[in-house]
């Protein structure tokens, strides 16, 4: 008879394929066996009337990272990823970001003393600012080889971003080694023109901050970065599409065959722009960027998520303290565009999403699964995560479907001193989280011991089908010079 760690008995199991009553085999962290019953394990977690499920895999989070001006999140690799097993996540990718003139070897090395103290497995997605040929021909591929896979740029903030041209070279990098490059798709001189008119009306309070990105900023950037990835035929991943014109956008070229994937994030399905409205300074917890939206909106994103055009939903968590840590680093009084951008959400991203997606009648539990986990792992190169079967990491969530509570600050568990969700309404618990076999959350106590997280390496990004010729580089048009990019 096969001896396990951890039996997980009698739940009912949830992959973003299917559904079946049945028992989770574990042995030296990974599922080793499923079947109706098994028996024996040195422990055995009852899962009765409990749905059993990959554990949450948060594929966009700012983990102890310094902004571009200097500041420093609320969270650190230990706070953070504490947050997230709370929220039902047993790994989660943050950012590592290069600053210009930072080699990314040495973007590496800090981010590894950082996230040593992570109680969840990790990677890094890279934040590229600054693409010089070493950055591209030898430092993006050396971290390539240790299984950092996946990078992002940013189409907006005069010091993130890198013009069209950067994002071709980059671009083309990207296809040549097999790695996803992810994009911020806000166009940065609408934003600019915005808000200098806006400035000179006097128009400064919080709300204001989402009339100066327009809709049209990122629908426009969306385009053109979609436009931009197909002329070099490299995958592209939008973050945090927060409008119902880049939804669409991504929609049509995704049934046209573009290989290209998205993300939305609970903020803009649950929240509207009125929270910017709050009295005095307290809108400042709600400028992240893109702006939260309209209810409108809020109806289109839904119905883009039902309909698949998301790949995953993801938290976006920049966790800026309501003082002058965060938030206020400039000051109290001061106009929106000097507040810090972001909000944090990393504990609250699959719950929302269960309620209101699954619970809420959007989302089938596989929808549920696929969105939160099992998509990240394929598209991310996270391959032994994201799944229930024999060989993967036991990384579970045990999940609650019934039980209900009220969002609350210190339900998050992070280093935060408020929440978007507070006095939210939430159907369904993350009981009991597993990172590799051990369990790092029990019924709201904490099981995991600082450090017990492992670096993933992760595998490049399977690019599927033909992808997209533009007629001017298809070799077999012989339009004369060969520059197809290789
Ligand atoms: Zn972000």
């Amino acid at each position: 008879m096969m001896e396990f760690d951890t039996v997980i008995h009698g739940g009912t199991l949830v992959t973003a394929s299917e559904t079946a009553r049945g028992d989770i085999g574990i042995r030296d962290g990974r599922i080793v066996a499923l079947a109706e019953r098994l028996d024996g394990g040195n422990r055995r977690i009852d899962a009765g009337n409990r749905l059993v499920m990959p554990g949450g895999i948060e594929a966009h989070a700012h983990i102890a990272q310094e902004s571009s001006s200097g500041i420093m999140g609320a969270d650190d690799y230990l706070s953070g990823s504490i947050s997230a097993a709370f929220g039902g996540n047993s790994s989660f990718i943050p950012f590592a970001a290069q600053h210009r003139g930072q080699s990314i070897d040495d973007v590496i090395a800090t981010y590894d003393a950082r996230a040593a103290r992570s109680v969840i497995d990790y990677s890094y997605h890279l934040i590229v600012t600054d693409p010089s040929a070493e950055v591209l021909e030898d430092q993006l591929p050396r971290a390539f080889q240790r299984g950092i896979t996946s990078f992002k740029v940013f189409m907006t903030y005069d010091m993130m971003n890198i013009g069209d041209g950067g994002m071709l070279d980059i671009l083309t990098v990207a296809r040549a080694h097999g790695v996803i490059t992810m994009v911020h798709a806000e166009n940065n001189d609408m934003i600019k023109w915005m808000n200098a008119r806006l400035a000179k009306a006097g128009l400064t309070e919080p709300r204001y901050h989402a009339i100066s990105r327009p809709e049209l900023a990122e629908e426009e950037a969306i385009n053109r970065a979609v436009s931009l990835a197909k002329l070099v035929d490299a995958p592209l991943f939008i973050v945090h599409v927060s409008t119902a014109g880049g939804a669409a956008i991504v929609q049509r070229e995704r049934l046209a065959g573009t290989r290209l994937f998205a993300e939305t994030c609970p903020q803009y399905l649950a929240l509207t722009r009125e929270a910017l409205d709050r009295p005095g300074m307290e809108g400042a917890k709600f400028v992240c960027s893109p702006p939260l939206r309209d209810a409108e909106t809020q109806d289109a994103l839904w119905s883009h998520v039902r309909a698949g055009t998301f790949d995953s939903v993801s938290s976006d968590h920049a966790p800026y303290r309501y003082d002058e840590t965060g938030k206020f680093m400039n000051g109290r009084d001061i106009p929106y565009p000097r507040i810090a951008n972001g909000m944090p959400g990393i504990a609250a991203r699959l719950p929302y999403l269960f309620s209101e997606g699954v619970v809420g009648g959007h989302l089938s539990l596989q929808d549920f699964v696929a969105l939160g986990s099992s998509n990240a792992a394929r598209i991310f190169g996270m391959t032994k995560k994201g799944g229930l079967a024999p060989g993967k990491d036991a990384d579970i969530a045990i999940w609650n479907p019934e039980a209900t509570r009220t969002m609350t600050l210190a339900g998050q568990h992070d280093s935060m001193d408020y929440t978007p969700f507070e006095g939210m309404e939430l159907t369904g618990v993350p009981e009991v989280v597993m990172n590799r076999g051990a369990v790092i959350v029990e019924h709201g106590e904490l099981r995991a011991t600082e450090g017990q997280g492992q670096f993933v390496a992760r595998a490049p990004h399977a690019l599927r089908g033909p992808g997209h010729r533009v007629k001017e580089l298809d070799p077999a048009r012989n339009f004369g010079a060969r520059i197809a990019p290789e």
